[in-house]
């Protein structure tokens, strides 16, 4: 019997899992993949992110530290505006390295890690959860899935995301000199707003390639393969690509996170950025809050029957973040032309809206300042 059973390797259940180590729960992760392995993903860790790590990332693992960003309104007649900072905003990398690199400081903790095995269902008992995988079933005092936005074991928790509460996306790897690279973008990310429904396209320079992608509300961007390839051969990539696709949950939606011993951790929970997509920070977080919970629970700190202290810890920590990104996402696909004319044409703006995800404002002191910034900007009511 194990204290906590952890499905899934990613962000989420690494950072559960090692957690849940650290704290000597004995603990259990199960990933259907062999790691390293492929994640559609821009690979963009926010500072944010980085200050819950309590490793340091290194050199080979951040291809690019990220100063500043291009941001384009493709609608307007492609206006560009820079801004560049003097601290880092973010570092990139690739999923396949990063991911595996987290996975194994989680394993450093002594935790027990299987690879290549999928869970297909759990069942709730009185005192424990029973979980079935391909191979075998396991048994443990509470359970993390951390299965991120795909599967459906998230199903046992919480209702199926509709479609109004997902992006759709994709993404492909375009390789590229580094050389080239630093000319044309350097440590500066590309975003282009105005080519989908709430969302955009981006361009980041990684290491010997790019990362280019679209997102997008999904159900309301009819065309969207179509969207990208115009994309891609309006920035010059003209090749034949291969693209990838994955679900973003929109953050902040009212979901349920857990049962009695089943929690939901990381994209499972819906918690994304809803404006940036960025979902790796909340991924490590909730990781890390699911497993604190538990030990809470196992060391009589905190009442079992109680569904509240998840809730409430994740609230505290970054649900400000959630509900703001949403609000902002909103209000950007409704009133586009004012918030561009407002908000991304003026380069005071981005350059303190990037201070959000180098971690030093929250998107509320980010919306207490916007009208002593500019006249007539409304302020997200949440
Ligand atoms: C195109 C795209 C671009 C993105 N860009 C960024 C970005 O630049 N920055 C950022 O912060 N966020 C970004 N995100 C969001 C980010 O990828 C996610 O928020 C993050 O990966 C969530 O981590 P997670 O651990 O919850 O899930 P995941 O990273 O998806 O990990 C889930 C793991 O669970 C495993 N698994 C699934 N089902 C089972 C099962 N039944 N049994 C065992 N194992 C299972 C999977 O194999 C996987 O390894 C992007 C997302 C997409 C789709």
């Amino acid at each position: 019997m194990y204290d906590v059973l952890i499905i899934g390797g990613g962000p989420a259940g690494s950072s559960a899992g090692r957690r849940a180590g650290e704290l000597e729960l004995k603990t259990l992760l199960i990933e259907k993949e062999i790691f390293p392995r492929y994640k559609p993903c821009a690979g963009g860790l926010s500072n944010l992110a980085r200050s819950y790590l309590n490793f340091v990332i290194p050199a080979w693992i951040a291809e690019k530290e990220i100063f500043g960003a291009r941001v384009q309104f493709n609608n307007r007649a492609k206006q560009v505006i820079e801004v560049q900072k003097d601290y880092r905003i973010a570092t990139l990398v690739s999923r396949s390295i990063f991911d595996d690199y987290l996975l194994k400081q989680a394993r450093k903790t002594g935790m027990d890690v299987i690879m290549g095995e999928k869970v297909l269902n759990c069942q709730e008992k009185e005192d424990r959860v029973e979980v079935f995988s391909e191979n075998s079933v396991y048994r443990a005092k509470y359970v993390i899935i951390a299965e991120g936005a795909r599967g459906n074991l998230k199903k046992l928790v919480r209702n199926k995301t509709s479609e109004d509460q997902i992006y759709a996306s994709l993404v492909t790897e375009i390789p590229k000199k580094n050389e080239v690279i630093v000319g044309f973008l350097s440590n500066t990310v590309n975003i282009h707003f105005g080519l989908t429904h709430r969302g955009y396209g981006w361009i980041f320079p990684h290491d010997n390639y790019y990362s280019v992608g679209l997102a997008g509300l999904a159900g309301s961007n009819p065309g969207f393969k179509r969207i990208m390839k115009t994309f891609l051969e309006e920035n010059g990539f003209t090749g034949e690509y291969k693209l990838k696709g994955n679900f973003i949950p929109a953050g902040e939606i009212k979901r349920k996170l857990q049962t009695g011993r089943i929690f939901l951790a990381g994209d499972a929970a819906g918690f994304v950025d809803s404006f940036t997509g960025e979902g790796i920070t909340y991924a490590v977080r909730s990781g890390q809050l699911a497993a604190g919970t538990i030990y809470e629970i196992l060391s009589g700190k905190r009442d079992g029957s109680s569904l509240e202290g998840y809730v409430k810890a994740c609230k505290q920590e970054f649900g400000g973040n959630l509900n703001y990104s949403l609000k902002l996402a909103r209000k950007f696909h409704n009133i586009p032309e004012f918030l561009f004319d407002r908000f991304v044409s003026k380069p005071r703006i981005i350059d303190k809206f990037l201070d959000i995800p180098a971690g030093r404002i929250t998107y509320k002191e980010f919306n207490s300042w916007l009208p002593t910034a500019i006249s007539k900007i409304p302020r997200f009511k949440c």
